[in-house]
């Protein structure tokens, strides 16, 4: 029985990174930013089977992908919706009822770890339906109108939310099958269904690559 799945969020446009292609395929250490996560993954013994949403007209790339990395436990790639929520909407459809725990990651975060899944597991046995690797906020935060600033936001018990972020498959399966609007992440519908989510502790290498910058910090990091 495959227990922990894990569904790889890879079909944004990634328009800020000025490509011809999909984020997910943006040159990372000469593969596709997507073969990092895909692989690391893959070889992760404690995830047991993959499904991919890909970009649409994506889907063919990313199975020859999988293939080329001989990435065995790949058993699904999806065409990817509008939004993030319903591209892991569609994934989460290949999951089956006996699956336990579904792990959501971003492919814009290639480098995902052993460690961070291992500590988003320890809640899940604790009671806990969900696990979120999150970071301290180390910078003041402003609330900005109009170019002015408004507010200064107290930070304290402020953090920022990485992936992958780990669920008990069915209060996730509960989350979406509500309604996905406003939703940046998968932490928030389960929350927002009544869930109990831990924040665990993140990793600065999780960064999420949104411009060339990140893409060139991260490539220095492989
Ligand atoms: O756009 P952003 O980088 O915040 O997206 C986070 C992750 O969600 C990325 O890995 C991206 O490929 C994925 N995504 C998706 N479907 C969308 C939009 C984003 O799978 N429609």
């Amino acid at each position: 029985m495959s227990a922990v799945w894990a569904l790889i969020a890879a079909a944004g446009s990634g328009e800020r990174l000025g490509i011809d292609r999909p984020k997910a395929f943006a040159a990372l250490g000469g593969r596709p930013l997507l073969a990092e996560s895909l692989d690391r993954l893959d070889r992760c013994e404690l995830v047991d089977a993959i499904v991919v949403a890909a970009p649409p007209d994506w889907e063919e790339p990313s199975i020859l992908l999988a293939e080329e990395l001989a990435a065995s436990k790949v058993v699904a790639c999806v065409t990817g919706g509008a939004t993030r929520a319903e591209s892991v909407r569609a994934a989460l459809a290949e999951v089956p009822e006996e699956a336990l725990v579904v792990l959501v990651h971003d492919a814009a975060r290639p480098l995902v770890d052993v460690a961070v899944i291992e500590r988003l597991l320890v809640p899940l046995s604790e009671g806990f339906d969900g696990a979120v690797p999150v970071l301290a906020v180390a910078d003041t935060l402003k609330f900005v109108r109009d170019g002015a600033i408004v507010e200064t936001v107290n930070r304290e018990g402020l953090v920022a939310a990485q992936t992958p972020q780990a669920f008990l498959a069915e209060p996730l399966r509960r989350a979406f099958a509500g309604d996905l609007s406003g939703a940046t992440d998968c932490a928030s519908l389960v929350e927002r269904a009544g869930g109990r989510v831990a924040a665990i502790e993140g990793d600065p290498r999780l960064l999420k690559v949104t411009t060339p910058a990140d893409l060139a910090l991260v490539e220095s990091w492989l």
